[in-house]
């Protein structure tokens, strides 16, 4: 049996910062599709496209995942303030970083992460607010990669089991053919 994905002790969630609009609209809606499915309970990110979050809301509607917040802020500096006020670490994902493998016990100990990823080049301060600065490897790739992986280490690959009790839609996995079973929830 599958267990709930909120179970988990350690509550993670995903600041996206430097979002250009248009531009970074499709790779925005990714990072928050990764967080959602991931084991994530939130992002925050600024003002974006209203494309991006109907798009969200239909995949949670459907899919589940209705605790999944969708946070706009308007300064990532004071989402990050409240965060460690409330007794959180900020995580920077950043190629400039300690690779994660150095880092990961401390992760998995701590009882609150935010997991900050950039679009374009990010502010120098972050660097300095941040409590752990995460590398990916120290090579330039996406920040949907690095969340991805990321995230996965944090969970220990148990995330990709764990289910909404929310969903709709939920897949019978399948080596041939693509189930799909429906809860009217009635
Ligand atoms: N050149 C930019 C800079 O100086 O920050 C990086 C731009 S990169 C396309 C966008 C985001 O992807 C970064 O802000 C970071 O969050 C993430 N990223 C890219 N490669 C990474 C790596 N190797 N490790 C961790 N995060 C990475």
């Amino acid at each position: 049996m599958n267990s709930p994905i909120r179970r988990s002790r350690l509550e993670v969630s995903v600041l996206r910062i430097g979002h250009r609009f248009v531009r970074d609209d499709r790779v925005t809606t990714h990072i928050a599709l990764v967080a959602r499915a991931l084991g994530c309970d939130r992002i925050f990110m600024n003002e974006v496209d209203k494309s991006i979050r109907s798009t969200l809301e239909e995949i949670i509607e459907s899919w589940g995942g209705r605790y999944f917040n969708i946070e706009i802020i308007e300064s990532w500096k004071s989402t990050i303030k409240d965060w460690k006020n409330g007794g959180g670490k900020i995580v920077h994902l950043t190629m400039y970083g300690l690779n994660i493998d150095e880092v990961i016990d401390d992760l998995r100990n701590c009882d609150k992460l935010l997991v900050v990823v950039g679009a374009s080049k990010v502010p120098r301060e972050l660097y300095q607010v941040s409590d752990y600065n995460v590398a990916i490897g120290n090579q330039p790739h996406s920040e949907i990669a690095a969340l991805a992986i990321c995230l996965d280490r944090i969970f220990n690959g148990k995330e990709l089991t764990r289910q909404f009790d929310d969903a709709k839609l939920r897949i019978v996995p399948s080596h041939n053919e693509k189930k799909v079973l429906k809860n009217s929830g009635e």
